[in-house]
């Protein structure tokens, strides 16, 4: 990223651009102008006009920036530390108890200081605005801090800090397991029952601006009762903000659900009437075709994370079985082992091909959608947009106006023809060919994160034994 003005907020002056070529409407159009309202939406976005002499000339093709639509901010600082085995069989769980070593031992500061040099990234990856799936409330004893939001003023911090847009999810969390009543010891930091959700939405919705708002989130079904999801979703009947769940990400975790209560976990949540439009059902791994029909009747969405599902060994999304059923898709990077959007897309589809041995898997020729990377964006662009409960999103008029200016000089993108652009972004770009990114009608700029962020992880990993039983 090359521009220089970074500001907190994000909402700024009216302003005027031209771009060669940006990316309305599900493709790529012609001599573009976009003009931005004071309170950062596009007030206009028109194709087919020529340069006014009062619009800065964009210098490269644009597109729309894309919503991150899962992460857990804290899981960057474990990021590439734990791809050694220590026991005969490592699966999700044993990385779960590592994670938590993590989770047990990081500060509100801590956390600021990780999360604002992971948005930093994120942004130079393409992302305008990530939806935080916050469980890390309380002190590692479980007491409130004295301001018992002060992990998420920390998240909202460190985004107006870089100029990323954020949504804050606070977790419904209490217990460890289907048949279990409580959380584990290690677990403690994150207890927050319905009506604490609720209460931390209220605090937090009260706070939102151009690049802050608030919605609910459920860890998983394992973890909250069922009394307790119905709760929440009677406090939240009105809410405009997402909801999103973790669900179906383990095999494990549906035979529980199973067990526990006859059904599957997106089975259960449909039966009991819960889903809705807002509902964000995150990775939704192991289904049923019923299940993706009961999540396409209701309206709601699916959040897929493949660099983290790859790397945890969860599995692969029926993808043919979502698309065909017109069911919405997000992404999200989740534990942050990778922090592109190209990344993401480009597995959500190699994962397909290795598994059905085709290639573009994700393309519909017979509805006129021949090109895999172009669906698979579009897609993720609509469906994030409401993950993170913005009403429009994209290059559109009231949207907020985020973009992405690309480097067509950029090594991998040279002399690729304009109508394969999204192509080589996707499937031909290891690099992140951004030249300039805007949140909210303001250029972001270079943020230095990296010198705290190092700090955190000097104090969290130093120790001779590589960090382990330090953060224990
Ligand atoms: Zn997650």
């Amino acid at each position: 990223m090359s521009a220089a003005v970074n500001h907190a907020h994000g909402a700024g002056r009216a302003n005027r651009w031209w771009a060669p070529h940006a990316w309305l409407d599900g493709r790529w159009q012609d001599d573009v102008l976009l003009v931005s309202d004071s309170g950062g939406r596009w007030a206009t976005v028109q194709a087919g006009v020529p340069c006014p002499l009062d619009a800065q000339r964009l210098a490269g093709p644009v597109l729309p920036g894309l919503v991150n639509a899962h992460s857990h901010a804290f899981q960057r600082a474990f990021a590439g530390l734990s791809e050694r085995r220590e026991h005969a069989g490592d699966d999700f769980w044993g990385w779960r108890d590592r994670m938590y070593r993590v989770a047990g031992a990081v500060t509100p500061d801590d956390v600021q200081a990780i999360a604002a040099h992971l948005y930093r990234e994120l942004l130079a990856g393409g992302y305008t605005q990530v939806c935080e799936f916050h469980y890390l409330q309380h002190q590692p004893d479980g007491t409130p801090y004295a301001d018992p939001l002060a992990m998420g003023h920390a998240l909202k911090a460190a985004a107006e800090a870089v100029g990323i847009g954020l949504t804050l999810l606070p977790v419904l969390y209490e217990r460890a397991g289907f048949t279990q009543p409580a959380l584990r010891e290690d677990q403690r930091r994150f207890h927050l029952d319905a009506d604490g959700v609720w209460a931390a939405h209220r605090t937090l919705a009260a706070q939102s601006h151009a690049t802050f708002n608030a919605g609910v989130a459920v860890h998983s079904l394992r973890a909250a009762a069922p009394a307790s999801v119905h709760r929440l979703a009677q406090l939240a009947r009105g809410m405009d903000g997402p909801v999103h769940i973790h669900v179906a990400e383990q095999t494990a975790e549906v035979e529980d659900c199973l067990t526990a209560t006859g059904r599957r976990p997106i089975e259960w949540l449909a039966a009991e009437g819960l889903l809705d439009p807002r509902w964000q059902l995150v990775h939704a791994t192991h289904t049923v075709p019923a299940e993706i029909e009961a999540v396409a009747r209701a309206g709601s969405a699916a959040v897929i994370c493949p660099s983290t599902e790859a790397n945890l060994g969860d599995g692969l999304a029926d993808l043919p079985g979502w698309l065909d059923a017109g069911v919405g898709l997000a992404i999200g990077s989740d534990s942050h082992v990778t922090r592109s959007w190209t990344e993401e897309l480009r597995w959500m589809e190699y994962g397909q091909r290795l598994l059905h041995r085709q290639r573009n898997m994700a393309a519909a020729p017979h509805q006129g959608q021949p090109a895999t990377a172009a669906r698979l964006w579009q897609l993720a662009l609509d469906t994030g947009g409401r993950a993170a409960g913005q009403a429009v999103w994209g290059l559109r008029v009231g949207a907020r106006a985020d973009l992405l200016v690309i480097d067509t000089a950029d090594a991998a993108l040279v002399g690729v023809p304009g109508e394969h652009r999204l192509d080589a972004l996707v499937f031909s770009s290891p690099g992140r060919p951004w030249r300039d990114v805007m949140v909210a009608g303001r250029w972001v700029g270079e943020a230095d994160t990296a010198g705290r962020f190092a700090d955190v992880m000097q104090r969290l990993w130093s120790s001779p034994s590589g960090g382990q039983d330090r953060v224990r």
